[in-house]
């Protein structure tokens, strides 16, 4: 299985290595609060998920304000790399498959998702869109370990937004490179966005942010009007 895929974006490496993104997974309802923020619970059953085109991914340091939403939302989120991948993984061989690390932002348009939840309908709308995944510098997990707790927080214009905890997920890493497995075949490239914990709410163009993880670099862009 190879990395490159030109028409694809490269991602940011703390080791310079060239490295492409193929899928990008993202986990719904993974921290209690933020599932209860959101009228809903945490599913102890199974983990939640949705996909956003590879093209969603942005870097920065400019990050465009989509049209089509008066109500774009942060979920400041940790993002599992995948270096490798494969069907129906062990936790060990999950484990083994994860790349790296890197601090992400999943930004949905709430407005257009809240219809789409009252109609039934999937979240692609409020989820999938240009500059909707922006992806920090990833540390690769030779270097790092595997993340299974450290702070995680979100500052806007320098005010504090989200502040949670790794060991808050419901479902870690390797669990969920896990279970995506058995839904398909994951391959290198595969980003999985893990779920936010509690304090999202809106941004505005203008907007200055700095996403934290314990131990990964930090994340810093400015919104801007498209
Ligand atoms: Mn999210």
């Amino acid at each position: 299985m190879q990395w490159n895929s030109p028409t694809h974006p490269a991602l940011i490496t703390t080791t310079g290595e060239t490295r492409f993104v193929n899928r990008v997974f993202c986990i719904a309802k993974n921290y209690e609060e933020h599932a209860r923020e959101m009228g809903a619970e945490v599913d102890r059953e199974t983990p939640f998920h949705f996909q956003k085109s590879f093209d969603s991914v942005v870097f920065g340091p400019e990050v465009r304000y989509p049209r089509q939403t008066s109500n774009l939302h942060h979920e400041v989120e940790l993002v599992a790399v995948l270096g490798s991948g494969g069907d129906n993984l062990s936790l060990a061989e999950a484990e083994a498959a994860i790349y790296g690390y890197a601090v992400g932002i999943d930004f949905p348009r709430r407005d257009r998702q809240a219809e789409a939840k009252d109609k039934g309908r999937p979240w692609e709308i409020g989820k999938s869109f240009d500059d909707a995944a922006v992806l920090g510098v990833v540390t690769p997990k030779s270097v790092i370990g595997l993340l299974t707790e450290g702070a995680i927080t979100l500052e806007v214009n320098s005010t504090l937004r989200q502040q949670g905890n790794l060991s808050q997920m419901a479902y870690q890493t390797v669990e969920l490179v896990a279970f995506l497995s058995r839904l398909q075949t994951l391959k290198p490239g595969d980003l999985v966005y893990t779920g936010t914990p509690a304090g999202v709410a809106a941004v505005s163009a203008g907007d200055a942010f700095r996403a934290e993880i314990a131990g990964l670099e930090p994340l810093q862009f400015s919104l801007v009007s498209a």
